[in-house]
């Protein structure tokens, strides 16, 4: 008797690849044979094929039957019938998480535009623009020249050994690939083993066609089933199905013949849902300007090295919007976190404005390019970079880095089948000792485990990764992959200056042994008569807290210590730094965290050693006074920050900087350590109210939008804010209760905020008039008063402007000014400031 499930399909994107194949793999379990029937289309196919599965149009709520017939049907009936109920609703879960609460919310210069705009999540700034192309898209109506066919024997021969070959490698990929990539490779597999496909391709080369046309026919035979599906989901899977008729042309005629990404000519921003470090490299980096995935963190390999390359990226992108877009241009926004398609002429002029404001920035940081970190007492303090991969010492030290102060060496192991050889690291430290010419490198030995996965090494998940078996505590178990490491940085250390860093040690026993390590290489090497430093400084990352109670004897042992604030605020504070739900208490600025950081440089600096920090702490402009105050040798940091932190640097001096931290150990919570710094940046050098630098005589600003945010840029040009679309935003509120345009041809816009560090009257004569509320304005003068220190200024310099402005003499006099230093003068006298 033949039985029957009756059943509901309940999946948001229909039956597409994924559930497909996880249907088909049951089916194939059983001799009987297994019908899918979809009654809404009324379509009954094998469903021991995922193509033809696929091809039943199954949507959300669509009403199906498995009929089920043969000699296991019993068994068959009772798997299936599980696998409905319990396993199909989680066949399709999302890829990627949402981060909402991590969106820019949008500057109102560019909101009130109204900007055809699709947001994602900003993982390295910047402003980009160009045609939006795809990776790995092929257009299937372009691959058709091929030459003659040969016999149909050797065609199908071309075409079966080639299907043959790439299962293999797809279940070779399975084994060592991630639960997200699994399930992608399982669905290309299903595809690839389905009888219906090969048949397919079969049937092309009876009619005489070569197997690579062949392949191709059978890709749009099966990608028109799905274009025609009712579902938009369904329609993009068509993406799976050219995937792996790509990769099997490949097989056949190599990759150089079907490269998966066009040769580019012009500036190009790439989409694409996943990208390989190497796919990465691949890239023509003249015409890359900017890039979108689907998947990936912030700490993600491939965004490592995009932001090493200045390449503004978003992770999180749908794709599935962004398609209609191709061959168009766009513009990323890398600071925002968005991609701005369609452009308006007035969205266009906010880039233009924006692209200014950068160059401005540049600059005028670019003095700091090749000086020493210092402040303005003349306390030296070195600026380092972090990088990931040796590539990216090149554009630090252009970025300005007096050095590297982390080299992350486990990336050199990750997204690959096998751990890299001897000689292939020695040829990579080599190449950044190149680029570094005589300045040092601290090579951080491997760092895997946890939550660094490396596939081949088969280390088992854990419960609480970041406790557990990583870093220096898997050394003993893979010792010749840590030999190896060894012996190749020893072998660099003979061409440049590099100092060797051991991650997560926490007790002397590690200290000892990997001294141990490091000797019998050092004297395997001399046996070898292969040079090396003989001196290489040894040193630790300071990030488990057990280190700060023995430094008197770790100095005994080891050279220099950088601090892995990152490790160290979660093992001091016991708060998982990946943990959202914990975000709150993992914060840096927390009393006790401060006074262990003080303990640390104090202690080490009394046994006569050097002190570094390499953790994200170190790259925070706002906690750099701390980070002064601390008296750190070093200061390493992602390459981006570098310039802007050596020139607030120059501004701090070492003495407040310390009576400053003093207080922030005697806080009792890290708000009053925030309050503390606020406070002290507004203190700071204590600037006139009116200065030229923030007056501007006949922009180029047509609009109320582009004055308030040329205005608030200015202030950040002129180092009196550091978040001008923040300043600008506490304007607008004011402006949304009244606008604040007092006839006369005049408008006022001011505000009392915590994001103006230096308070400013700061005014714009401009060129022809702008719609300002319901009048027209051509002259404006803004108050940016600091919210701390301004107390009742703010109201009497606004009342005192308003009466002036009543007066003729005094509006004639701004008005008829040409420059800025005349506006200045008026003012001051006018104000009496
Ligand atoms: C740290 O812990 O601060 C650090 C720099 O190391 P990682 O972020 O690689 O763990
Ligand atoms: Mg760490």
């Amino acid at each position: 008797m033949a039985k029957k499930i009756v059943f509901t399909c309940i999946l948001p994107n229909g039956i597409h690849a994924r559930p497909a194949s996880n249907i088909e793999k049951i089916c194939n379990g059983f001799i009987s044979t297994i019908q899918w029937h979809n009654l809404r289309t009324n379509i009954i196919v094998d469903a021991k094929s995922v193509l033809s599965l696929i091809s039943t149009n199954t949507l959300l709520n669509d009403k199906c039957h498995l009929l089920i017939n043969g000699q296991d049907e019993e068994q068959a009936y009772i798997r299936l019938n599980t696998f409905i109920e319990n396993e199909l609703p989680f066949c399709d879960e999302e890829l990627i998480a949402n981060n909402d609460e991590e969106i820019t919310p949008l500057p109102r210069s560019l909101s009130n535009l109204n900007p055809h705009i699709i947001r994602a999540k900003a993982v390295c700034g910047g402003i980009a623009s160009g045609i939006l192309k795809q990776i790995d898209y092929i257009d299937l109506n372009k691959l058709d020249a091929f030459l003659p066919a040969e016999s149909i024997e050797k065609e199908q021969s071309i075409a079966k050994n080639a299907l043959t070959k790439l299962q293999k490698i797809i279940s070779l990929q399975i084994d060592c690939a991630s639960e997200t990539s699994k399930d992608i490779l399982s669905a290309h597999l299903a595809i690839l083993e389905d009888p219906s496909f090969y048949e397919q391709i079969e049937q092309h080369i009876e009619q005489n066609l070569t197997a690579g046309a062949a392949i191709i026919n059978t890709a749009k035979f099966f990608s028109e089933q799905l274009i025609n599906s009712g579902s938009e989901y369904l329609k993009e899977r068509t993406l799976d199905i050219r995937d792996v008729c790509l990769q099997l042309l490949q097989q056949i005629y190599g990759e150089n013949k079907f490269s998966t990404h066009p040769k580019i000519t012009e500036p190009t921003i790439y989409i694409a849902e996943e990208l390989t470090p190497s796919q990465f490299l691949e890239l023509d980096k003249k015409h890359l300007k900017g890039l979108l995935l689907a998947q990936g963190g912030t700490t993600s390999h491939t965004v490592i090295l995009a932001r090493s390359f200045n390449i503004p990226t978003l992770v999180g992108v749908n794709i599935d919007i962004l398609k209609k877009h191709i061959d168009q241009k766009v513009k990323v926004d890398g600071d925002l976190g968005l991609i701005a398609y369609n452009l308006s002429p007035e969205v266009q002029r906010y880039y233009q404005l924006e692209s200014h404001l950068h160059a401005q920035l540049t600059e005028k940081q670019k003095t700091f390019i090749n000086t020493p970190g210092a402040t303005v007492d003349g306390i030296k303090i070195e600026i380092a970079a972090n990088i990931a991969h040796s590539i990216e010492a090149q554009s630090a030290f252009n970025n300005g880095a007096q050095s590297i102060g982390l080299f992350r060496t486990e990336m050199l192991y990750m997204d690959r089948h096998h751990e890299p050889s001897e000689d292939e690291l020695y040829n990579t430290f080599c190449q950044a000792i190149e680029a570094a010419k005589q300045r040092t490198i601290i090579i951080r030995t491997f760092d895997i485990g946890g939550d660094k996965p490396v596939n081949y090494l088969n280390i088992p998940r854990e419960n609480n990764p970041f406790l557990g078996y990583r870093a220096v505590r898997i050394y003993q178990e893979f010792l010749t992959l840590f030999r190896t490491q060894l012996r190749a940085i020893l072998k660099a250390s003979a061409h440049g200056k590099l100092k060797i860093m051991i991650p997560m040690i926490s007790s002397m026993e590690e200290v000892l042994w990997i001294k141990e390590e490091l000797a019998n290489i050092k004297q395997s090497l001399r046996n070898e008569k292969i040079p090396f430093d003989e001196k290489i400084p040894l040193g630790i990352m300071l990030e488990v807290p057990s280190i700060m109670f023995i430094i008197d004897q770790c100095c005994e042992e080891i050279d220099f210590f950088s601090i892995g604030s990152n490790d160290l605020t979660q093992y001091l504070l016991a708060v998982d730094r990946d943990n959202a739900k914990v975000t709150k208490h993992y914060n840096s600025l927390n009393p006790a965290f401060l006074r262990g950081l003080d303990h640390i440089v104090k202690t080490v600096h009394h046994y006569g050693k050097w002190v570094g920090i390499c953790g994200e702490f170190a790259s925070k402009g706002s906690v750099l006074p701390l980070l002064v105050g601390l008296g750190l040798d070093e200061l390493s940091m992602s390459a981006p920050n570098i310039l802007a932190t050596k020139a607030r640097l120059a501004k701090l001096s070492r003495s407040d900087c310390r009576i400053l931290l003093n207080k922030a150990m005697n806080c009792q919570t890290s708000l009053e350590v925030e309050h503390l710094l606020a406070q002290f940046r507004m203190e700071q050098g204590d600037l006139p109210l009116i200065t030229s630098e923030t007056i501007t005589i006949e922009p180029d600003w047509l609009s109320k939008e582009e004055v308030i945010k040329g205005m608030t840029d200015n202030l950040l040009i002129a180092a009196r804010c550091r978040y001008p679309q923040k300043l600008a935003e506490d304007i607008w509120l004011r402006e949304d209760v009244f606008s604040t345009a007092l006839g006369f041809g005049f408008a006022i816009p001011h505000t009392k905020s915590e994001h103006i560090e230096q308070s400013t009257i700061s005014v714009t004569k401009l060129p022809c008039p702008i719609t300002w509320g319901d009048e027209e304005v051509s002259f404006v003068i803004m108050l940016t008063l600091n919210k701390h220190t301004a107390g009742d200024q703010h109201m009497r310099i606004f009342s005192k402007l308003a009466r002036r402005i009543m007066h003729e003499e005094f509006r004639t006099s701004l008005v008829n000014s040409s420059t800025a230093a005349e506006i200045e003068t008026i003012l001051k006298q006018e104000l009496e400031i």
